[in-house]
């Protein structure tokens, strides 16, 4: 992807440097996560850049909208997203090395290049924002299997069986 946004490690010549990105929403594919980016994704990072060893500690902005995984109502998530990647130069580990590190970590990558796709990492940390299953509200009714009705506003009565307690209490009063 030739218009992902790369910062240039190598140009990095202080130890501490602050760094603005925008990327643009459409340069960031999440729909086949059912995610739709309704705004370019503004990212502020610190860049802490050691001998061997680079941090970037940043906070991205957008308007991501989702559904709720019950009723399939709209969600945007406004909120920032605080985010923390580091990065070291491979040749501090060997090959063995490598896989331990990521599995103690995960947050710790393999600098593979002098440049770190920013667009990436924009696309991974909206990921492992937005959980997979997200609800509108903690106590979602969700849709009924047989009309399809949204539960949270009415009671379609499909479930016959399953009597709500709220109505058998009407139907005594009857
Ligand atoms: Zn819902
Ligand atoms: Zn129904």
């Amino acid at each position: 992807m030739s218009g992902n946004i790369k910062l240039d490690v190598s140009a990095l010549t202080e130890k501490r440097q602050s760094l603005e990105f925008t990327v643009p929403a459409q340069d960031i594919d999440l729909g086949s996560e059912g995610i739709i980016l309704r705004s370019d994704v503004r990212m502020t990072v610190v860049a802490d850049n050691d001998e061997n060893r680079l941090e970037l500690t940043g906070r991205i902005v957008t308007e991501a909208e989702t559904v709720c995984s019950r009723c399939l109502k709209p969600i945007i998530r406004v909120e920032p997203i605080e985010f923390d990647v580091r990065y070291v130069k491979p040749e501090d580990f060997g090959s063995d090395e490598e896989s331990e590190v990521e599995s103690e970590d995960l947050l710790t990558d393999i600098l593979t290049s002098d440049e770190i796709d920013i667009t990436e990492v924009a696309r991974e940390q909206l990921l492992l924002d937005i959980p997979v299953r997200i609800y509108c509200q903690e106590d979602c009714r969700g849709l009924c299997e047989k009309c399809g009705a949204d539960l949270n506003l009415i009671d379609c009565k499909c479930s016959d069986n399953e009597i709500d307690p709220r109505w058998a209490a009407l139907k005594n009063i009857g």
